[in-house]
C-alpha cells in the first residue's frame, strides 16, 4: 500500500480481499460477537466491533499512528484523552488559545475533578518552564487556534514535553492530518473533532484520539467506563467522508488563499488573518510544518461592527453558522458564537473584537465566493487609515 495520503484516505483500513466482495466496508450494526477460543469480548461499548475497528485502522493510518479510538464527539475525544493521563492532583500546561468548549472543561470542570491548569503563551518557552511543577503531567495545545489562526511553537512544545516527561496532547481539528501529522514531530496523543473537516459534510458528530497502542489502550479503557463511544452507523458515514478528505482539504485551502488575498487587497477590509498570507505572523512556521494552510480565515471590515453585520446579511453563498470544515462555506462572528461565553474583556485580550468575522471555506468555486464578497462589500467605505 502506498504511503501517500491521498491513497491512504481511500484505501487504508480496507480489508483485501474485500469482505463478501463488497467494495464498500459494510455496517456491522451488531452490538456483540461470538467469543473465539482464547479470545476476548467484542462489544460495542469496548469500541472493538468490525465497523469501529475498520474506521479506527483508517484514522490511525491517516495520522501516522499505531492506534486510534473513535468517540461520540470531539469533546468526548478530548475529555477521555485527558482523563487517561491525569489523576486528581495532577496539573496540565495549556499553551495558547483553545476552543471555547475545551476552555470551559479545563477552566471550570477541571477544578471539580481536581486537575490543576496553567495557561501559558504558546511562543514563550520561559513561561512553559515557569509553569512546571512536580505535579505537571501533561501539555495541551491546538495546532491552529480559533479564530485568529495562530500557529504556536508546536515543535518546541513537543520537545519541551518530552524533556520533562509530560504527555503531549494536541487538538489537530483545524488542519486535519492531510496538512499536519503531529505524531511526526513527537506529540503523544492527537485529538480531533471529526464533526468538522474529517467528515466534512456537517452531518454527524464524532471524535478520535490517535497515539501508540499502549496509550490508546488506556484511552479506550476510560472510554469503555465513561461510555462516549461511536455507533457503527456514524462510523460508516465518517469513513465515507474520510475517503474524500484529501481533495476536499486541497480545494478548501485553494479557495481560502484566493479569498484571503482578495480580502487583503480590498479597501473596505481592515485586516485579514490567514496563515497562507505572507503578512500573517506565523506564515513561515506554518509553511515549514504544514502541507497547506487550511480552510479557516478571519478578517475585520474597516467599518466596524455595523459593517460586519451588514456583510453577514449581504453574503449569499455562505450560511451564517458556527462550526467549520464542511463542503459549504460558513461565516460567523466569534463574539456571538464560538467565543460568546468569554467576557468582552477576555475577548479583547485575545484580540477577538466584536467586528471580527470568521470564515470556514467550502469547496464552492473560488470565483463565486469572490464575486459574492464583491457584491456584499459594494458601497462599503474605505478606512481612513489605509
Ligand atoms: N476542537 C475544536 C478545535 C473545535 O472547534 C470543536 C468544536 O467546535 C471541538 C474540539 C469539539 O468538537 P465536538 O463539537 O465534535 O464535540
Amino acid at each position: 500500500m502506498s504511503e501517500r495520503f491521498e491513497t491512504l484516505a481511500v484505501h487504508a483500513g480496507e480489508p483485501r480481499p474485500a469482505r463478501d466482495r463488497s467494495v464498500v466496508f459494510p455496517i456491522y450494526q451488531g452490538t456483540v460477537y461470538e467469543i473465539e477460543p482464547g479470545g476476548g469480548v467484542d462489544y460495542i461499548r469496548y469500541s472493538n466491533t468490525p465497523t469501529q475497528n475498520y474506521l479506527q485502522d483508517k484514522l490511525a493510518a491517516l495520522e501516522g499512528a499505531e492506534a486510534a479510538v473513535v468517540t461520540s464527539s470531539g469533546m468526548a475525544a478530548i475529555s477521555t484523552a485527558l482523563a487517561s493521563v491525569l489523576a486528581a492532583g495532577d496539573r496540565i500546561i495549556v499553551a495558547g488559545n483553545i476552543y471555547g468548549g475545551t476552555h470551559a472543561l479545563l477552566a471550570e470542570e477541571a477544578r471539580r475533578i481536581g486537575w490543576g491548569v496553567d495557561i501559558v503563551d504558546a511562543d514563550d518557552p520561559a513561561a512553559w518552564a515557569a509553569a512546571l511543577t512536580p505535579e505537571t503531567k501533561a501539555l495541551y495545545v491546538e495546532s491552529i487556534t480559533n479564530p485568529l489562526v495562530r500557529v504556536g511553537d508546536l515543535a518546541g512544545l513537543a520537545r519541551f514535553s518530552r524533556e520533562h516527561g509530560l504527555t503531549s496532547v494536541i487538538d489537530n481539528t483545524f488542519p486535519t492530518p492531510m496538512l499536519f501529522q503531529p505524531h511526526s514531530i513527537g506529540y503523544d496523543l492527537v485529538c480531533h473533532s471529526a464533526t468538522k473537516g474529517l467528515n466534512g459534510h456537517s452531518d454527524l458528530v464524532a471524535g478520535v484520539v490517535t497515539g501508540s497502542a499502549e496509550r490508546i489502550e488506556r484511552v479506550r479503557h476510560h472510554l469503555m467506563l465513561t461510555g462516549g463511544v461511536l455507533d457503527p452507523h456514524t462510523a460508516f458515514l465518517l469513513s465515507r467522508g474520510l475517503k474524500t478528505l484529501a481533495i476536499r482539504v486541497k480545494a478548501q485551502g485553494e479557495n481560502a488563499l484566493a479569498l484571503a488575498r482578495f480580502l487583503e487587497g480590498h479597501e473596505a477590509i481592515a485586516e485579514v488573518h490567514y496563515p497562507g498570507l505572507e503578512s500573517h505572523p506565523d506564515h513561515t512556521r506554518a509553511a515549514e510544518l504544514f502541507r497547506g494552510f487550511g480552510s479557516m480565515l478571519a478578517f475585520r471590515p474597516a467599518g466596524g461592527l455595523e459593517a460586519a453585520e451588514r456583510l453577514l446579511k449581504s453574503l449569499e453563498i455562505p450560511y451564517a453558522a458556527a462550526s467549520l470544515g464542511g463542503v459549504e462555506s460558513l461565516v460567523t462572528r466569534p463574539a456571538i458564537s464560538s467565543h460568546a461565553k468569554m467576557t468582552a474583556e477576555e475577548r479583547a485580550a485575545a484580540g477577538i473584537g466584536d467586528d471580527l468575522i470568521r470564515f470556514s471555506t467550502g469547496i464552492e468555486a473560488a470565483d463565486d465566493l469572490i464575486a459574492d464578497f464583491t457584491q456584499a462589500l459594494a458601497g462599503e467605505e474605505a478606512p481612513m487609515d489605509r
